[in-house]
């Protein structure tokens, strides 16, 4: 059996001779050992802690760091199981990540999609991995040492600001927050929401997009600068709640900017170039929602097929009931569908790029967070009640995925970007 497959042809592509792997036997050794050194510490170390994470969730110290992290992130770190996610090894002379192709990342990000407390454990989620792909890509010595590094070593988290409450911020160039020039000194003012991390006590840090200059294109008008969260100015509103529920101690706050001074040397990359990071930050760290999406819908698949096969209906167990059957079924064709398109998506980043693998990121934005919150909700359909309880991960995984269809950038938003897309394709197409 092969376990390598060459890109799928596609538009104008040319020939490269690279192979996509398509499963864990198709990658390096090195990798082969990373991904089952992953894996093991997930479920050995990881998922036995879910529950104690759960209460602490629900008791009222949940917005306090959750004590078991800070001693799983030093055993993950210990191990080498640490910013596997940096595609970067090395900026001069410095390392960064562990070197990983994207592909080679997917499978180690699938398995920590698995479990919710997984990505932080091995110093790779959200929001941090995006925050410091743009310091290593854009930042200068005096940021890289001042935010980059504690970042990396895990000592802090961070936190994004585009999205408002005012505009509609699927359309980045709404955003309205202001980033002002006074002498040395930046004037902030904005009033953001779905901050997420801005309410974890260790989120020292918001990479913040506001418009720098009105008067140019509307591509030119946006900045991109750090944000010390102690700044005088800033305000922590309320955690918004997803589905009811706050998501401590990370959360998703509304965040109010009013006059905050920050210095120039706090400005990513210069002024007017905030979108051309927001390019560069939907690279690698966009899609590795999808890469872990694909993890939960293998967990909910596994889980369901453990509960089916032994929950006792009408005399026989659900398992033997041709619709739950087929259920399983379908849930394992477009678990394996998605993963091929999120593997093509992460090679052809590495071997043309992300804007030649533009379309496929847009396919997986859709299609993944789609195709998890179909898989997750058979899952709980076959669990009855226990299915929305927080009893099993599974009512928590529904949320997420449905959450990932806007919080990614909204399903319409990437169909609008993969039609345009094939559009123009057809305008020299002999058809
Ligand atoms: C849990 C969560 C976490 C988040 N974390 C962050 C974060 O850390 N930092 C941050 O800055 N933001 C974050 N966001 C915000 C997220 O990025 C935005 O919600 C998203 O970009 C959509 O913007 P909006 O909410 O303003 O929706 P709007 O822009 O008002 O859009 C509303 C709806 O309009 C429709 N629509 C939009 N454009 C089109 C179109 N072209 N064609 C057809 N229909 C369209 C879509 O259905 C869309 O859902 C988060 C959101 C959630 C829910």
């Amino acid at each position: 059996m092969s376990y390598i497959s060459r890109p799928m042809s596609s538009s104008s592509h040319s020939n490269h001779a690279a192979q996509m792997p398509i499963s864990v036997a198709g990658l390096s050794p090195r990798v082969q050992d990373l991904h089952q050194r992953v894996k093991t510490f997930i479920d050995e170390k990881v998922i036995p802690l879910e529950a104690d994470f759960l209460k602490h969730q629900l008791s009222k110290d949940k917005w306090s760091v959750w004590p078991p992290m800070e001693n799983l992130k030093a055993e993950a770190k210990s191990a080498g199981l640490w910013n596997l996610f940096l595609p970067v090894e090395s900026d001069r002379d410095v390392k960064y990540g562990a070197g990983l192709s994207n592909i080679e990342y997917a499978f180690l990000c699938e398995q920590m999609g698995r479990s919710a407390i997984a990505p932080e454990a091995f110093n790779c989620s959200a929001p941090d991995t995006g925050n410091m792909e743009v310091l290593v890509k854009y930042g200068n010595e005096e940021q890289k040492k001042a935010w980059l590094q504690p970042l990396l070593d895990g000592k802090i988290r961070s936190c994004f600001g585009m999205t408002e409450p005012a505009v509609a911020s699927s359309d980045a160039t709404n955003i309205e927050a202001s980033i002002r020039r006074e002498g040395d000194y930046y004037i902030i003012n904005g009033h953001k929401w779905w901050t997420s991390g801005a309410s974890d006590s260790r989120c020292k840090m918001c990479i913040f997009m506001g418009k720098s200059d009105r008067s140019v294109s509307k591509h030119q008008q946006q900045s991109m600068i750090i944000v010390p969260m102690d700044a005088p100015g800033v305000t922590i509103v309320r955690p918004l709640l997803v589905f009811g529920f706050d998501d401590a101690p990370h959360g998703h706050a509304e965040v109010t900017f009013e006059n905050v001074r920050v210095p120039v040397g706090n400005l990513l990359l210069g002024e007017g170039r905030g979108f051309e990071i927001a390019q560069g930050r939907l690279g690698p760290g966009r899609i590795h929602h999808c890469m872990r999406l694909i993890g939960m819908a293998e967990r909910s698949l596994q889980l369901m097929v453990e509960r089916t096969k032994s929950r006792i209906a009408f005399g026989k167990p659900l398992a033997t009931q041709g619709t739950i059957q087929a259920d399983v079924a379908k849930c394992r064709l477009e678990i394996e569908q998605a993963r091929l398109l999120v593997l093509k998506a992460a090679h052809m980043m590495d071997i043309y790029g992300n804007k030649v693998a533009a379309p496929e990121i847009a396919m997986i934005k859709v299609a993944v967070p789609n195709m998890a919150q179909t898989v997750v909700d058979r899952a709980i359909q076959s669990y009855g009640g226990a299915g929305v309880s927080s009893d099993f991960p599974l009512a928590g995984f529904f949320m997420w995925a449905r959450v990932l269809r806007i919080a990614d950038g909204p399903d319409e938003v990437h169909l609008r970007s993969v039609a345009r897309m094939e559009y123009a394709k057809s305008v020299n197409s002999k058809l």
